[in-house]
């Protein structure tokens, strides 16, 4: 008898038939005895239709009422799956933000979670009820309905596991676990059992994007252990088909690499001649950190000349036009400045907590793309990841090199 937070993403209820599947899974656990809180999403797609009616009446809308608007998608799958618990003769009741209540801060349309009040919640589940509860959103202190930002049902469902201080959160989704690459590259990678939230916070950070990163870092700090599985293969989740993201402590057999991630979201800018003085990453990096433009990689040599040095980063493919255009207004104060930038690179990273106690970890990966040929323009490392820029062409044969000489291969 455990108290379990289940949530569902949005392929796992887009029809009447998937939510009828999830109204299974939620019986199957109330019938091995467990008490139960569902988080679900919005139908996939219908976030994105309601962000689009906000749009098309203005670009410059007033961010509460967006919120009334896009808010309401998860209102309805709430009710459905209570409608499809009931017929299946489980007790079940649907929970709006604003009911619970999940009390928020006043940032609408990406509101952080303040608190989760848990004693109705509590009285409810008591009685045997499953509490069916709208993922995404919450009520300001002013009693307005918030939303947590695109994605935010899923740090919802961790906020009210670790409110409840729930055994498990299981994320249902459409993939079954998290990969050790990418399965559409390398075909031999493997399902991953378990993951530090150290591990699964680089590798969401680093394009394997199966969990918000917000709600990693929330399920982190309050040490909610999470199950990613999915929806659709037949799986309960008390049977642990999934991967399991818990505390490092608890997992026993560490790899050194646990993973290979990529990302083609890139580009790449380089500034030569620059004056090698202080203040000058400053005039830069101030004015695209004012246009909300988010900075990845930066290396800077130190100058041969004393005089003049070269300064290389990367922003997402989509930043690139503005970035440049920041660019160009910096350029003004910087005579002699040369800007370049490709959008034909990509960041392929391995990710491992292994890695803070063994040695030769990133030379081993350098020695693997230099024997396949692959140039490396630009390495950035962290305690548990290295990261590298390659050219595009070379992202597939990169990321499957990396997975054989980290014996992360399937026998
Ligand atoms: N429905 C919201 C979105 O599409 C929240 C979520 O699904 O996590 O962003
Ligand atoms: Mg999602």
């Amino acid at each position: 008898m455990a108290l379990l937070v289940l949530k569902f993403g949005g392929t796992s209820v887009a029809t009447i038939p998937a939510i009828e599947n999830v109204a299974n899974k939620v019986s199957q656990e109330i019938k091995l005895g467990h008490k139960v809180a569902v988080v679900v999403s919005a139908m996939a797609g219908v976030t994105n239709q309601l962000v689009s009616y906000c749009s098309s009446i203005s670009q410059l809308y007033d961010s509460k009422e967006y919120d009334a608007v896009v808010a309401s998608g998860e209102q309805v799958t709430s009710g459905l799956l209570a409608l499809a618990l009931q017929k299946r003769g489980v007790k079940a009741r649907s929970w709006q933000g604003w009911q619970v209540p999940i009390v928020t801060n006043d940032v609408h349309g990406k509101a952080r979670i303040k608190g989760v009040e848990t004693d109705t919640l509590h009285e409810s589940l008591n009685t045997g009820e499953v509490a069916v509860i709208a993922g995404f959103q919450g009520i300001a202190p002013d009693g307005r309905i918030t939303t947590l930002g695109r994605g935010g049902s899923d740090t919802s469902a961790v906020a009210v596991a670790a409110a409840l201080k729930a055994e498990r959160c299981d994320i249902y989704t459409d993939v079954d676990g998290v990969y050790t690459a990418d399965p559409r590259i390398v075909n031999r990678a493997k399902k991953i059992p378990r993951i530090s939230y150290e591990e699964m916070l680089e590798m969401a950070s680093v394009g394997a994007k199966v969990l918000q990163t917000r709600s990693v870092e929330l399920a982190m700090k309050e040490k909610v252990p999470l199950q990613v599985l999915s929806s659709f293969d037949g799986k309960l989740g008390s049977d642990l088909p999934g991967t399991m993201v818990m505390d490092e402590a608890e997992i026993v057999e560490q790899e050194v690499v646990s993973g290979v991630t990529h990302s083609r979201d890139e580009a790449k800018v380089t500034l030569r001649q620059l004056p090698d003085v202080p203040g000058v990453a400053a005039k830069i990096f101030g004015p695209l950190a004012d246009s909300a433009i988010n900075v990845d990689m930066i290396v800077q040599n130190v100058s041969a000349d004393k005089a003049k040095t070269d300064l290389t980063f990367t922003v997402t493919r989509a930043d690139l036009p503005k970035t440049l255009d920041v660019l160009k207004g910096v350029a003004a104060e910087l005579p002699g400045l040369q800007v370049e930038s490709s959008a034909d690179v990509s960041k392929v990273s391995i990710i491992g907590i292994g890695m803070r106690s063994y040695v030769g970890v990133a030379s081993r990966m350098f020695k693997t793309l230099a024997e396949k040929g692959i140039n490396i323009q630009v390495i950035t490392t962290s305690e548990i990841k290295v990261s590298v820029l390659i050219g595009e062409e070379y992202t597939e044969l990169a990321v499957r090199a990396l997975h054989s000489a980290y014996g992360l291969d399937q026998e």
